[in-house]
C-alpha cells in the first residue's frame, strides 16, 4: 500500500489520470473508452480487496481500480 495518486499531481496530469473513470468527459479525452478502468488495465496489480492497486506508470503511488489514464493498455 501506497499513497493514492492525486488527479492534481504532475504526474497525473501528464497522462490525463482522473480518479473515477465513469466520469471522463470524452470530449476532454478523445482516448477514453467507455469500460476501461485500472483495474482491467495491463499495468495494474490489485492489492487483495482493496479499492486501489499498484501501478507500473506511477512508482511510489497507488492508483484507484475505477480510474483511468490515457496510457491503459490491454492486458497481456
Ligand atoms: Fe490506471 Fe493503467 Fe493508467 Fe496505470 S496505466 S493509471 S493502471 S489506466
Amino acid at each position: 500500500t501506497q499513497p493514492l495518486l492525486k488527479e492534481s499531481d504532475d504526474e497525473a496530469k501528464a497522462t490525463d489520470y482522473h480518479a473515477d473513470a465513469s466520469k471522463v468527459d470524452k470530449a476532454k479525452s478523445p482516448k477514453y473508452q467507455a469500460g476501461r478502468t485500472c483495474a482491467n488495465c495491463g499495468l495494474y496489480t490489485p492489492d487483495g480487496d482493496k479499492p486501489s492497486g499498484g501501478c507500473a506508470l506511477f512508482y511510489g503511488k497507488d492508483v484507484l481500480a475505477k480510474a483511468w489514464c490515457n496510457a491503459w493498455v490491454k492486458p497481456g
